[in-house]
């Protein structure tokens, strides 16, 4: 079963620190559903199925729920799609109508974009919405019909201190929410906040990892076990469709900056809603191979449940060479303990060196290497 993606790439305005891709004029609309519409049915008797539908973006809240429910009916015809649909929103722009309609559409998860409690840190974000909103939202999403809702937060942002993120975990979970994102704030080039130096207001990078270990045994105490790097869910509430991504499961994305893994191969649309009308959404790039061992150890150590290194295909010479890295980082406290390879919490912090050296010892001792998805059938043919 695939996971379908669907960019939405409609913002009311844009945060200090986004460095997702989105567009402040809506006035496409329309146009913009139609070619995704033709995109999706452009995989009309394949025999794809599949088993989730994410809406990202961008906001999502910003599209009329009458149309993402044409493009969740057109999965539906085209992918047989039953399962998992989610679609982020913003709690200024999720109304009580469009929360219902969108339900109503076959929508059964919303991740609202909620970031933090705390009035100036939502202000310093660049955010639109108030605390209040929040809880608003999270109310209005549940009396539409949604069982299934999320929060994202944000940390190390401008501001921030351990009480007022203490406050932030507190009043979400208080919510009744199934699950919470939480994502270290990454100031990317060319963003606002990279040019006005944001920087000297938020928590420097030590503060900032105590914010992160502190959110794990937080979010711990209050019923969310941690089960990806920046992911916490009460039992159950894990999101499917993002774990198809740290599994290097197939996914088709739709719409400008999504990217796909299909039939061993990436591709992707790139950032541009001009450019993606343009070309009606045939603008696809070829991304190399995908899905091979480098990918799944590389994915796979993201997820709490780590990797089974049994399933890497190693020679071994590498299967040693693995062991013996991994028992270094399970004695400097990166790794848990047992057979497979998982990060500590602290591990998760210090992820990219750790899966570097990892990588580097997959290179060369894999019994067969990707050039076997090379082979595969090129879906852009
Ligand atoms: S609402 Fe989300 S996607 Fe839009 S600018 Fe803000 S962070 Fe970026």
């Amino acid at each position: 079963m695939t996971g379908l993606y669907i960019h939405i790439p409609f913002c009311a305005s844009k945060c200090g620190y986004c460095d997702f891709y989105s567009v402040t004029d809506r006035s496409g609309r329309r146009a913009y559903t139609d070619a995704v519409l033709r995109e999706i049915r452009r995989f009309a008797g394949r025999g794809l199925r599949a088993d989730s539908l994410y809406f990202g973006g961008g906001t999502p809240s910003m599209l009329e729920a009458e149309l993402l429910g044409e493009m969740i009916a057109a999965c539906r015809e085209i992918f047989s799609l039953e399962g998992e649909i989610t679609a982020e929103a913003n709690p200024d722009s999720a109304s009580f109508r469009w929360l219902s309609a969108l339900r109503r559409a076959g929508a059964n998860r919303i991740s609202f974009g909620a970031q933090s409690s705390d009035a100036r840190e939502l202000s310093a974000l660049g955010r639109r919405h108030s605390p209040e909103q929040i809880g608003q939202a999270v109310r209005e999403a549940r009396e539409a019909g949604f069982d299934r809702i999320s929060l994202d937060v944000m940390l190390g942002i401008p501001y921030q201190t351990p009480e007022t993120l203490r406050e932030t975990l507190v009043s979400f979970a208080a919510l009744g929410v199934e699950h919470i994102s939480a994502y270290l704030l990454k100031i990317e080039p060319g963003t606002p906040f990279a040019v006005n130096g944001a920087e000297r207001l938020c928590p420097d990078e030590d503060a900032a990892a105590a914010l992160y270990l502190q959110t794990v045994r937080e979010l711990a105490g209050l019923g969310f076990a941690q089960y990806e790097i920046s992911n916490f869910a009460r039992p159950g509430g894990a999101c499917r469709h993002n774990l198809k991504y740290w599994r290097a499961e197939e996914y088709i994305g739709f719409g400008p900056a999504a990217h796909s893994l299909l039939g061993g191969r990436r591709f992707y649309h790139p950032r541009g809603l001009a450019e993606y009308l343009a070309s009606d959404g045939c603008n696809l790039v070829p991304d190399g191979p995908g899905g091979g061992p480098e990918e799944r150890l590389m994915l796979g150590l993201r997820l709490t449940a780590g990797v089974d290194p049994a399933a890497l295909n190693l020679s071994e010479r590498g299967r040693a060479r693995l062991a013996r890295q991994a028992e270094i980082f399970r004695k400097a406290g990166l790794m848990a303990e047992g057979p497979r390879l998982r990060l500590t919490p602290r591990g998760f912090l210090v992820s990219n060196a750790v899966i570097c050296a990892l990588m580097e010892i997959l290179d060369g001792e894999l019994l067969q290497d990707c050039n076997e998805f090379e082979a595969e059938r090129d879906i852009l043919s």
